[in-house]
């Protein structure tokens, strides 16, 4: 497989991929005969969008808008579908200036440019998209009988030349990956009284994908069933089940859910991507002192270190990566969760199970007896488990677990409503990262304006013309004006001085006080200039402007 270098070495550059990235990927590129860029992507160390973009910024391609860039059918003859296949493209519309408009996934190929006009017999005007967007265009304009859009109904046997196609497994693996490809959390599968449909949770927000009849909405829920290893023949009570498959070389543990309602089951399937847990600490989103800080914190040999935060604030990714920069052939390391979301090589995982006893408490006693360096408790919701992983820290282990609060001096009160005793705590912790997720900007789209004096109060900017950026919409990200999310984080490292108002039991707003003096950059500081540097919102921030500070009681 032909090789780009130039678009590797831009990434380079960029600091997007690293040299080890490239050759870690080699032997697999080989092997299944495709490029390392497209391994890369694959693995998504790069998003495709990320690639987009700089296709746009280093070389000015422009972006493929559907909205801006419409298509013409007249032009799909000049290629046939195996041409279209074979180099990746989809011609799309005539320019002004009378050059083919054509969409390319890799238009640095100069080779395959120079074959294409030879057979388009005519100038070539480029717009860049992902792979996956060519491929569906030609499955749909090139095939005799077009399948579903996004509101037409999906409905088996509707092409009866293709049966793979159109059969219910077909539909699974298309559901699946479609949800994978645009980052979905959860896809639903839900049945009302006049519709049946499947939405996609994208970024926190439900997305409609398609509509089904009720012939394919039975034959998914009863092939989800059996993926997930759940009985076929119950209808009436809740199931769970589990199931494991591959999106373009990539393995995806699925959790399947099945809830009776009054118009039949509902099911939602979480993805579990495992590459998402696969961060470094670079990539988590930290400020440059935020991670010296984090860095500062690690290096103590026991202790206990938090993460905090709401559910889904991806408390639990921090965890994971923390880990992951862990030696782990030196160090005995043992995790006790619920549920493991991402298994480790050369780490003890335990699962609890509440149904059979084995519960974060007594899972945690028993990993003490096995002579472990670094625990991992994957929550403290409990006394008990509060108390063990405390004494666990002051007993020459290093502990990390996650809480459920608004922030990092919260975190503190919260163990002392524990009941853990004073002197324990203050001598346990080491740090806590304390850390919010929200969207963010579509960086092709987003637009820059100036702030409205209720912008700037809300910010306490006091300069005169203040630009910040606003949503708008495009193809990249589905018209939503936003694109992925980022995590706005506070760390707390330990001082002396909290050390001393924690064991002297003070209150959370005398901790907050001299955490502040002590210099902890609090997590409003930290969204705002994510706001200035157009990364994210005013909107999106505002409920940790306007709230932060009211919640922690
Ligand atoms: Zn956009």
């Amino acid at each position: 497989m032909k090789e780009n270098k130039l678009v590797l070495e831009t990434l380079l550059r960029n600091e997007e991929i690293t040299r080890q990235d490239i050759a870690l990927r080699i032997p697999k590129a080989q092997k299944s005969g495709v490029s390392v860029l497209d391994v890369l992507l694959q693995d998504r160390i790069i998003a495709s969008e990320k690639l987009l973009l700089i296709f746009h910024k280093e070389w000015g391609f422009e972006v493929y808008d559907p909205n801006k860039d419409p298509m013409d059918s007249r032009f799909l003859s000049l290629f046939t579908k195996e041409q279209a296949q074979a180099f990746c493209i989809f011609p799309l519309n005539q320019s002004d200036g009378g050059s083919l408009i054509l969409l390319m996934a890799d238009p640095m190929d100069e080779e395959a440019l120079r074959s294409l006009q030879q057979i388009a017999k005519r100038p070539l005007k480029i717009l860049v998209t992902e792979k996956r967007c060519i491929q569906r265009l030609i499955h749909k304009y090139y095939s005799q009988n077009q399948v579903s859009e996004e509101n037409a109904i999906f409905k088996i046997g509707q092409t009866k030349s293709n049966n793979e196609e159109t059969s219910i497994v077909a539909l699974v693996n298309k559901i699946i990956e479609e949800g994978v490809s645009r980052g979905a959390s959860d896809i639903h599968i839900e049945a009302y009284s006049e519709k049946i449909q499947i939405r996609l949770r994208i970024d926190g927000i439900l997305q409609p994908m398609m509509r089904l009849d009720e012939e394919t909405w039975r034959g998914l829920v009863t092939r989800l069933k059996i993926l997930g290893e759940c009985d076929i023949a119950e209808h009436r009570l809740p199931q769970d089940g589990a199931f494991t498959t591959n999106v373009e070389g990539r393995q995806i543990d699925l959790r399947l859910s099945i809830l009776p309602t009054i118009n039949g089951e509902k099911i939602v399937l979480r993805l579990l991507d495992q590459h998402k847990f696969l961060m470094k600490i670079d990539d988590l989103g930290f400020s440059k002192e935020q991670e010296a800080l984090v860095k500062e914190i690690m290096e103590s040999p026991h202790g206990m270190i938090l993460a905090s935060g709401p559910t889904g604030s991806g408390k639990t990714t921090t965890l994971y990566s923390l880990l992951n920069g862990m030696n782990r052939e030196t160090q005995n390391i043992i995790t006790i969760e619920d549920p493991v979301e991402f298994q480790m090589e050369d780490i003890n995982q335990i699962q609890v199970n509440e149904k059979t006893g084995l519960t974060f408490a007594l899972g945690l006693r028993s990993i003490l007896r096995q002579d472990p360096n670094i625990i991992m408790v994957g929550e403290i919701r409990d006394e008990e488990t509060a108390a063990i992983a405390t004494r666990a820290a002051i007993t020459g282990h290093l502990v990390l677990s996650t809480i459920h609060t608004n922030n990092a001096i919260a975190s503190l009160t919260r163990l002392m409503d524990m009941k853990v005793p004073l002197y324990l705590l203050s001598a346990a912790i080491r740090g806590v990262i304390s850390q919010k997720l929200i969207k963010r900007l579509c960086p092709n789209c987003r637009k820059e304006g100036f702030a409205t004096i209720e912008e700037k109060i809300l910010l306490g900017a006091s300069v005169e013309a203040l630009r910040l950026y606003y949503p708008d919409g495009c193809s990249l990200c589905h018209g939503t004006g936003y694109l992925g999310r980022i995590a706005v984080q506070e760390v707390l490292k330990m001082t002396r001085n909290i050390r001393e108002a924690i064991s002297l039991g003070k209150n959370y707003d005398l901790i907050r006080q001299i955490a502040l003096e002590e210099g902890l950059i609090p997590i409003e500081e930290s969204l705002k200039q994510h706001i200035l540097n157009g990364e994210t919102s005013l909107a999106e921030g505002m409920e940790i402007l306007v709230f932060e500070n009211e919640w922690h009681h």
